[in-house]
């Protein structure tokens, strides 16, 4: 199953730790930083109407990084009237001609590195470590589709039957594909889904994060110039209203959604409620993930791992750790261990090589993260409490000690950590506790124990499961990713059966 093929290696990194790699990275983000960015609706290649407004970076709640013209809902309504014109043609391209497309996008994309490295900085607050990573994942996805979509779509699989008959099962696109996509992962997770459904042969219009659309519109410029037609790709910037509108326009065939699960229920009700094909939705949510340390554990490796997992990214990833479980014999000691490791975390501006956090995305963020801050500073132990300065939407890394792991209801976007203890011979209850929640995304365990190992993989319903390690940063055709329950529909993520959903399936009959 491994498309990819050995020949076909993940896109490649920078090492911090060499100065000259460094500067030489550095020295192409301040040249990416000197275009000037902006974000429309494009509409069959051409600006659509809506309102302007300014694109505030998170980093100091002031710098404008470019202006955004919303789409308003007619925009929205003409952006999948074209699409749905531009399928047909689209969805008859060969296979091989739309995986050449999704190739060249992913070269374009890493000589264009310096800029969408910036944007990312800039627009989204990530620091460099986790830009780079993202724009390596943006081009790994380009290219694992494409490989993988030249074999799929190709001219289909003849199926046994009787003689005098040939059978073939072919799979093709299904129509116009709304993407709408977090400002997590602006550039990856929205690349991600618009090539999937594009290389699945079908039309898409793509709707990005409100806070996150400079990104977006850099990313559709280079599909087009990468031989993307314009008539099979519109984009949408705006609001979730404009979201809302493209997921009610009766030219729908298929939604991918990355977000919270509220509101891919709103999508799920507003697609049931169509008396048109019922349309299906690929959906990508949250999680309340836990990670479960026994007796046997190293408590170095556990420390980095579970700050790198709690505190990376400022937390704001839906991957992310929330919910420690600590064996007791040992809670103390890693607890202590891990608050150690916290305190070193250096919060600041995300340009800097040497910050570990940067902002949270915005106000509002920042807001309720602080609320849940300080109810928890009321209800549970305090083990650790960073501190965040005043300028931009930062968040202190937090470290909470909970009685009941239940006290955390719901995900906490952000830097802030639970712990719970368990008994020795009690683990069960732990594993009831982490079924209770009803989210089934990621899950880390720390044990030598392969018998204790082997229980909790088998035990737990989870889409992704990380033993010994953090539990962040799934890799293309690697750790293919996603969740079940309330994490989300599936399919995975970078694996080998995403493109199927995107597809329908023909069966062709011929007497001969
Ligand atoms: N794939 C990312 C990871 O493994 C998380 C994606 C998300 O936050 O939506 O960390």
């Amino acid at each position: 199953r491994d498309l990819y093929g050995p020949g076909r290696p993940n896109s490649k990194g920078v090492e911090f730790g060499h100065r000259a790699s460094l500067d030489g990275l550095l020295a192409e983000i301040s040249k990416g930083a000197q275009s000037s960015f902006g974000a429309t609706p494009i509409i069959d290649g051409r600006v659509g109407g809506g309102e302007k407004r300014p694109v505030i970076s998170p980093i100091d709640g002031k710098t404008i990084v470019g202006e955004v013209t919303e789409a308003t809902s007619e925009t929205a309504d003409k952006a999948m009237a074209a699409a749905a014109a531009g399928f047909a043609a689209w969805s008859r391209t060969p296979a091989e001609a739309r995986a050449k497309a999704l190739t060249r996008a992913a070269d374009l994309l890493e000589e264009r590195r310096g800029a969408l490295l910036h944007l990312l900085q800039i627009e989204a607050g990530k620091t460099l470590d986790d830009a780079l990573s993202e724009v390596r994942e943006a081009v790994d996805f380009c290219r694992y589709y494409a490989a993988q979509g030249q074999v799929l779509f190709g001219a289909g699989e003849g199926m046994s039957g009787p003689t005098g008959e040939s059978n073939v099962l072919r799979l093709r696109g299904r129509g116009v594909f709304v993407a709408i996509s977090p400002w997590n992962f602006p550039l990856a997770i929205f690349l991600g889904q618009v090539t999937a459904a594009l290389m699945a042969g079908n039309a898409v219009v793509a709707k990005p994060a409100e806070q996150t659309p400079l990104i977006a519109a850099l990313a559709v410029k280079i599909l087009h110039e990468a031989g993307v037609p314009p008539s099979a790709l519109h984009l949408v910037p705006g609001a979730g209203s404009v979201g809302a509108r493209l997921v009610e326009n009766r030219h729908v065939a298929g939604v991918v959604f990355t977000g919270s699960t509220d509101v891919a229920r709103l999508i799920n009700r507003s697609l049931a409620a169509k008396d048109s094909a019922i349309v299906p939705l690929i959906a990508e949510t949250g999680g309340i993930n836990a990670m479960i340390v026994d007796a046997t554990a190293l408590p170095e490796q556990v420390a980095d791992d579970v700050v790198m997992s709690a505190f990376r990214s400022a937390g704001q990833r839906c991957s992310a750790l929330r919910l420690l479980f600590v064996q007791d014999d040992v809670a103390n000691k890693m607890i202590e261990m891990i608050a150690g490791s916290a305190q070193e975390l250096k919060l600041g501006d995300p340009r800097d090589v040497s910050t570990h956090i940067g902002p949270v995305i915005d106000g509002e963020a920042k807001e309720r993260l602080e609320a849940h801050i300080r109810a928890m500073s009321r209800s549970a132990k305090v083990h650790y409490a960073g501190e965040a300065p005043a300028a931009g939407t930062y968040v202190a890394p937090h470290i909470f000690e909970l009685d009941r792991p239940e006290a955390l209801a719901e995900e906490v976007f952000g830097p802030v950590l639970h712990v719970a203890r368990y008994k020795s011979g009690r683990l069960e209850e732990t594993l009831q506790a982490i079924d209770a929640t009803g989210y089934g995304l990621t899950l880390g365990v720390h044990s030598r124990i392969d018998a204790t190992v082997n229980r909790i993989v088998d035990r737990l319903c989870v889409g992704n499961v990380y033993v010994n390690r953090n539990m962040i940063g799934a890799v293309v055709g690697v750790q293919p990713f996603g969740g079940h329950g309330l994490s989300g529909t599936g399919p995975k993520a970078g694996g080998p059966h995403y493109l199927l959903r995107f597809a329908t399936e023909q069966t062709v009959t011929i007497n001969t």
